[in-house]
């Protein structure tokens, strides 16, 4: 979404107050540069040729206008959400470089979530007395011994720790993929179906049951449980 942005430029010996910018709404390929140099950000005409009538008279230099420009775009940065703007390859790298980022920051607590969501889905596994019924996201219906279930699970259940970079970078910044289409892949540690006990399987089976009696989910014919 573009934005629009006020600041007040204090140029040696002049003031041009409120004047206007905008961020995101026209970025010319003929003069491409990094956002922190001033791409995809506008300033009204008339502040300009303020700015212009300064150099003439001999009350501006060239230079200071330019990074005092430039010093405005930085403080507009944040403001303007320009890091949604950087492609994925540079957030990326910076990410990297810097050992996190603000992709990373956003995606922090789903991904501590995907990791707890499937921790709790692998100890219903290893407790199949206990959790013995089971569906996914296809909304089947299982006994955890069924061959169907078994062949969807992991092997083993290998998580990496909540505080582990690399991988909260691969999950948050997959999820904020701004130029790609979402790939759909599931982390390494994503735990496919959700174990639940008898009386959950029940309440689990009402819920998805319409007011006349038709099924929202399907009863798998091969071990055709029977909560
Ligand atoms: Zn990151
Ligand atoms: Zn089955």
């Amino acid at each position: 979404m573009p934005s629009a942005h006020r600041a007040t430029l204090r140029p040696a010996g002049l003031e041009l107050s409120e004047v206007e910018f905008t961020f995101g709404s026209s970025f010319p390929h003929p003069r491409e540069r990094a956002i922190r140099e001033g791409y995809g950000f506008e300033i009204e005409l008339p502040a300009v040729l303020d700015l212009l009538t300064g150099i003439d008279d001999g009350v501006l230099k060239a230079g200071d206008v330019k990074d005092l420009l430039l010093h405005v775009v930085d403080g507009m940065y944040p403001r303007a959400d320009c890091w949604r703007y950087e492609s994925d390859e540079d957030k990326l790298a910076w990410c990297r470089r810097d050992g996190t980022c603000q992709t990373c920051d956003r995606h922090r607590d789903a991904f501590a979530k995907s990791l707890a969501l499937a921790a709790e889905r692998w100890r219903r596994w290893t407790l199949p007395d206990q959790y013995p019924y089971a569906t996914g996201n296809a909304k089947g219906l299982h006994e955890v011994g069924c061959h169907i279930l078994r062949q969807g699970m992991p092997q083993e259940f290998s998580p990496p720790a909540a505080d582990d970079a690399e991988a909260l970078r691969s999950f948050a910044h997959q999820k904020d993929a701004y130029d790609r289409p979402p790939t759909g892949l599931k982390p390494s540690y994503h735990v496919p179906f959700h174990a639940m006990t008898t009386a959950e399987t029940r309440a689990w089976m009402e819920r998805n049951t319409g007011p006349k009696g038709g099924r929202y989910y399907h009863r798998c014919e091969r071990c055709a449980p029977t909560p």
